[in-house]
């Protein structure tokens, strides 16, 4: 039909990334998955065909999409390059660890031989790797969580990333953020346009984020 509706594929990381120093310890941080979890159903149920790529989170599986679990940051760039070709619709809203320990270590250190220093590695920036390799037909969106100069770090990474969309996030706010059930959001686009979005359920704010995004995909696929 003339009119119809391309059919859109979206791929969304969430959660956090574990770094094992050695098999019972690890780097990571507090993202519990809600946000991306949101993004996800919300997608599915506008009739998205989803791909979820998960770090460690506690909350439900969803239903009605892929799930790819993963753990290290190495882990999720090789999850998400796998479908990243096919997807329309890419949303990295995983708390993807910046660093991870230089070694690891095969057997349990014990304390008294725990080193008082860890030497650290530089973790891939997969969204940065994604903007690098993305086509004309795809949308690609970002978070940016920050604590100051919220939208002014966030319009930076924007650029830099060659995203479409990114979602600033003040997480010094201790209501909304990164283990919390809500946030308070700014949508920023390429074009400059900002969706601000008042403290509110994370579902409810994923729909508001989809409300705006999908149509920018569509247009995009058609
Ligand atoms: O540069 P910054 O870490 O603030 O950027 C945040 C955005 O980049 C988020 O969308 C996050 O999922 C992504 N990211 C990434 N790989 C990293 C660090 C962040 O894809 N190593």
């Amino acid at each position: 039909m003339f009119n119809k509706k391309p059919h859109i594929s979206c791929l969304i990381s969430a959660g956090p990334t574990r770094e094992w120093i050695d098999p019972v310890r690890f780097l990571s941080n507090p993202s519990s998955g809600k946000m991306g979890y949101a993004l996800a159903e919300t997608a599915r149920d506008l009739g998205m065909k989803v791909t979820l790529v998960s770090g460690p989170v506690s909350i439900p599986t969803p239903e009605g999409m892929e799930v790819i679990k993963v753990e290290t940051a190495n882990e999720m760039k090789s999850a998400m390059l796998s479908t990243f070709d096919n997807a329309n619709l890419i949303i990295m809203c995983a708390a993807v660890s910046d660093h991870r320990p230089a070694k690891y270590t095969e057997s349990k250190i014990v304390k008294d031989q725990f080193p008082s220093h860890l030497e650290l590695a530089r973790n891939p920036d997969i969204l940065k790797h994604l903007g690098g390799l993305k086509k004309i037909d795809q949308v690609l969106v970002g978070f940016a969580a920050e604590t100051k100069e919220v939208l002014l770090s966030a319009k930076k990474k924007l650029v830099e990333k060659n995203l479409d969309w990114i979602i600033a996030n003040d997480v010094s706010n201790e209501q909304g953020g990164f283990s919390n059930d809500k946030n308070e959001v700014i949508l920023i686009g390429s074009g400059g346009q900002e969706h601000p979005f008042a403290l509110d359920d994370k579902q409810i704010i994923a729909q508001k984020l989809l409300n705006v995004i999908y149509p920018s995909c569509i247009e995009k696929a058609r």
